[in-house]
C-alpha cells in the first residue's frame, strides 16, 4: 500500500518528501494511520550517519501513535479505530532467551528497528513514522491508555520506555536519591517518571533556562553541571544516576557523586565514549551500566503506568515542513521538551 513521508537521502542534505510502498496487511499485521510522531535525538544521529549504520533513503521516526485502519484475519489484540503506539522495534527472532523473557531489545539475532533496518527477510528496508501509515505485526503494537493526550503520548514510545526501564530495573522508589543528567526528551521523561516512582529527583543541566521547568516537571533540586561548586555539594550522595546526555561528557565527575554501591546508567549514546577512570568505581564498589529502550511487555507496563499517573511528554507540535529546523534546534538543546510532528501535515498534499 502507498505511503507518503519525509526521508533523508544522505547524511548532509535536509529531509524531503518521499513516496514509497508498505507491505500489504498480512494475517498478523495491523495497519496504522499515523497521527503523531516524535523526533528523537537518535533520529538525528542516524540521519547524519553518526552511528555508521545509515541506510538511505531513510524515513526516521520511532515514537509513533495512530489509529488502527485495518487488521489481518488472525489479529486478536486490536480493533479498527483503536488508538495504538509503535516504538523502536517492529520485530525480533521471538525464540532466543531474551525474546522469550520479553526483552526483545536484546534479541540474540538483533531486533528489527522501526526504520533504518531490514525486515527479517534481510532485504526489505524498514521505514519509520515520519509518514502517513505503517504496517506492523500485532506483537509489536502497543495499546494506549484512553485518558492521555495523543501528541504527548508519542514520545513515551521511546523517551518514556528508555527512562522507565532502567529506573525500574534499579529499583528507584521512595527514599532513593536519583539524578537525571540532561533535560532533553529522555531527561524530562526521566524526571516525571522518577518523581512518580516516589524518588528524590535532582536534575543536572547545562541550560540555566531550564531550571524553573525542571522543578515544575518534578525535580526537588537542579544542579548547573558546569558549576563545580554545585557539583561538589552532591559528592557521595546518589543511589542512582541516569545519563541521558547526547554528547560525550566527563563521566568520572559524575561517578564521584554516587554513594557506596551506587549505579550510574547511561542511555545517552554519544558518538565518542569518554575515558573511564576505573578507580572511581573501585573506591566505593560502584557500577557503571547501560540500558537499551525496553521490551514490549515493559513498554505496555510503562504506558499503563503513565496512564495511571497521567504522565505525558511536554511537546512542541510542528508540521512536517519544520522537521529540518527542529533537528537544528534539538542539537542546540532548544526544545521543551520534545518535537512531535503532526502527521496531518503530510496528508494535505
Ligand atoms: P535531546 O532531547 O537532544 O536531549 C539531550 C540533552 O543532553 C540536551 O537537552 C542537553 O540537556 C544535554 N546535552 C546536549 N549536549 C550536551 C553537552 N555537550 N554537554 C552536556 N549536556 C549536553 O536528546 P534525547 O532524544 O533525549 O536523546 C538523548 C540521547 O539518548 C541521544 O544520544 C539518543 O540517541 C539516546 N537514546 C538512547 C536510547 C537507548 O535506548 N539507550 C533511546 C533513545 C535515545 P541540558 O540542556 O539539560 O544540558
Ligand atoms: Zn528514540
Ligand atoms: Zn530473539
Amino acid at each position: 500500500m502507498k505511503s507518503f513521508g519525509y526521508a533523508a537521502t544522505n547524511a548532509t542534505t535536509p529531509l524531503g518528501p518521499f513516496e514509497f510502498a508498505r507491505r500489504e496487511v498480512g494475517e498478523n499485521d495491523v495497519c496504522i494511520d499515523i497521527l503523531y510522531c516524535g523526533i528523537c535525538h537518535s533520529d538525528i544521529h542516524q540521519v547524519r550517519n553518526e552511528w555508521n549504520n545509515a541506510i538511505y533513503p531513510m524515513v526516521p521516526g520511532h515514537e509513533i501513535v495512530g489509529k488502527v485502519l485495518k487488521v489481518g484475519s488472525k489479529v486478536r489484540k486490536f480493533k479498527v479505530g483503536e488508538v495504538v503506539g509503535v516504538g523502536c522495534m517492529v520485530d525480533s527472532c521471538r525464540q532466543c532467551p531474551n525474546c522469550k523473557d520479553g526483552l526483545e531489545q536484546y534479541c540474540f539475532k538483533g531486533f528489527v528497528g522501526t526504520y533504518n533496518d531490514h525486515e527479517k527477510d534481510g532485504k526489505t528496508i524498514t521505514f519509520g513514522g515520519y509518514s502517513t501509515n505503517i504496517v506492523v505485526n500485532e506483537a509489536f503494537v502497543l495499546s494506549v491508555p484512553s485518558n492521555l493526550s495523543l501528541p504527548g503520548v508519542a514520545p513515551l514510545l521511546c523517551a518514556g520506555i528508555t527512562t522507565y526501564s532502567p529506573l525500574k530495573h534499579w529499583h528507584v522508589k521512595e527514599g532513593k536519591k536519583v539524578g537525571i543528567m540532561g533535560l532533553g526528551g529522555l531527561g524530562h521523561m526521566g524526571v516525571k517518571i522518577a518523581h512518580a516512582m516516589g524518588a528524590q529527583v535532582v536534575v543536572f543541566t547545562t541550560s540555566p533556562s531550564k531550571v524553573a521547568d525542571a522543578k515544575r516537571l518534578g525535580a526537588n533540586e537542579v544542579v548547573l553541571s558546569k558549576d563545580e561548586a554545585q557539583m561538589k555539594q552532591h559528592i557521595g550522595s546518589f543511589d542512582f544516576l541516569l545519563n541521558t546526555i547526547s554528547a560525550p561528557i566527563d563521566i568520572n565527575a559524575y561517578l564521584s557523586l554516587l554513594k557506596r554501591d551506587g549505579v550510574m546508567c547511561s542511555v545517552g549514546i554519544a558518538s565518542k565514549d569518554a575515558k573511564l577512570e576505573m578507580n572511581r568505581l573501585i573506591f566505593g564498589r560502584k557500577s557503571l551500566a547501560g540500558s537499551l529502550i525496553g521490551g514490549i511487555p515493559e513498554t505496555q507496563e510503562m504506558l499503563n503506568f503513565c496512564g495511571m499517573h497521567n504522565i505525558t511528554s511536554d511537546v512542541e507540535i510542528i508540521p512536517i515542513e519544520k522537521v529540518n529546523e527542529a533537528y537544528e534546534r534539538t542539537i542546540k538543546s532548544d526544545v521543551k521538551y520534545r518535537f512531535v510532528i503532526d502527521i496531518q501535515s503530510l496528508k494535505k498534499g
